[in-house]
């Protein structure tokens, strides 16, 4: 990314399974590449979904990748031989959706970004809430179940936002779904041997299956549950809701947003908006690319995303 904020290169990797030195050489053999198209980079930046103790430098616990008790920035350094910028992916996706999205000019706004968990951010005042040592923000783990499921990966939480309302809870309520209703789009398709994945049952629905689409509402009403938490608490103008399960677009902002109107307090509820995020899977990344530039010209930019 220039200085502009404009992105010349990009390379996507699937990085699922891999162990701790295997993804940490895939992001330094990636930076390098990018490197050899532009070689004259002056800072990288990244987005890594973990909970960050900034004042000792560590990414102390990452739910979905080996990336615990690592001085991930000072590692990363060294193997690139740059300055790094790094932070939580949902910070960053929240930054640049408020540089250049949905939250542009808010300054109160909350990010959650559901895709395999649910990620989230908070900006207050104008800037991206870090909490004491700059783990706040996990609105993914907050409890709407009190005695509900196990959450994912290493969280030791039960009931967790994420672990009822992610795209992964989507592809689980889809394969109950499917077996409950044999004769449905949904159900075919199973039986034929597709995976119910999230993307199976966002595909059926915008094919119209109503089974799917019955899926999908009632995993944007769980949403919408945990979106009626954090407006009671936070009293945001946004909340952005991003990540690849949006993929589903209406058929969980809607569901959602009606659960915030039945059971949202006022004023709150009536002076926040909810919506897609606008950078889509772009968010994350653009946002890393402006801690980097941040970093590199050491005060924030005027880049503007396009
Ligand atoms: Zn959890």
């Amino acid at each position: 990314m220039d200085a502009e904020g404009f992105v010349h290169h990009r390379v996507r990797l699937a990085i699922a399974g891999a162990g701790r030195d295997e993804l940490l050489d895939i992001f330094a053999q990636t930076s390098e590449e990018l490197r050899a198209l532009a070689p004259d980079v002056a800072s990288a930046g990244f987005g890594i979904p973990s909970l960050i103790d900034r004042a000792r430098g560590l990414s102390v616990q990452s739910v979905h990748l080996p990336l615990d008790d690592l001085p991930f920035g000072a590692v990363m350094e060294e193997r690139l031989g740059l300055p790094v910028a790094w932070d939580n992916d949902t910070n960053l996706a929240l930054l640049a959706e408020h540089r250049f999205g949905a939250a542009r000019d808010a300054s109160e706004a909350l990010m959650l970004t559901v895709g395999t968990g649910i990620g989230g951010a908070i900006l207050h005042d104008g800037e991206l809430y870090r909490g004491s040592v700059g783990a706040a923000g996990e609105l993914g783990h907050v409890t709407v179940d009190l005695d509900g499921p196990p959450c994912q990966g290493g969280c030791p939480g039960r009931g967790c936002l994420e672990v009822v309302a992610s795209g992964t809870a989507i592809g689980r309520e889809g394969a109950i779904a499917a077996v409950a209703a044999p004769e449905s789009g949904l159900g075919r398709a199973v039986a034929s041997g597709r995976v119910p994945i999230g993307e199976l049952v966002t595909e059926l629905a915008h094919a119209g299956d109503a089974t799917a689409q019955s899926v999908l509402e009632l995993v944007g009403r769980r949403l919408g549950v945990g979106v009626v938490n954090l407006v009671h608490i936070f009293n945001p103008e946004v909340v952005v809701l991003g990540g690849g399960a949006m993929a589903a677009g209406d058929y969980l902002l809607g569901p959602a947003r009606a659960v915030l109107a039945e059971r949202g307090l006022r004023p709150s509820r009536d002076v926040v908006r909810v919506l897609a995020a606008s950078l889509g899977d772009d968010a994350g990344m653009v946002g890393a690319g402006l801690a980097a530039l941040e970093l590199a010209v050491g005060e924030r930019s005027g880049a503007t995303w396009r």
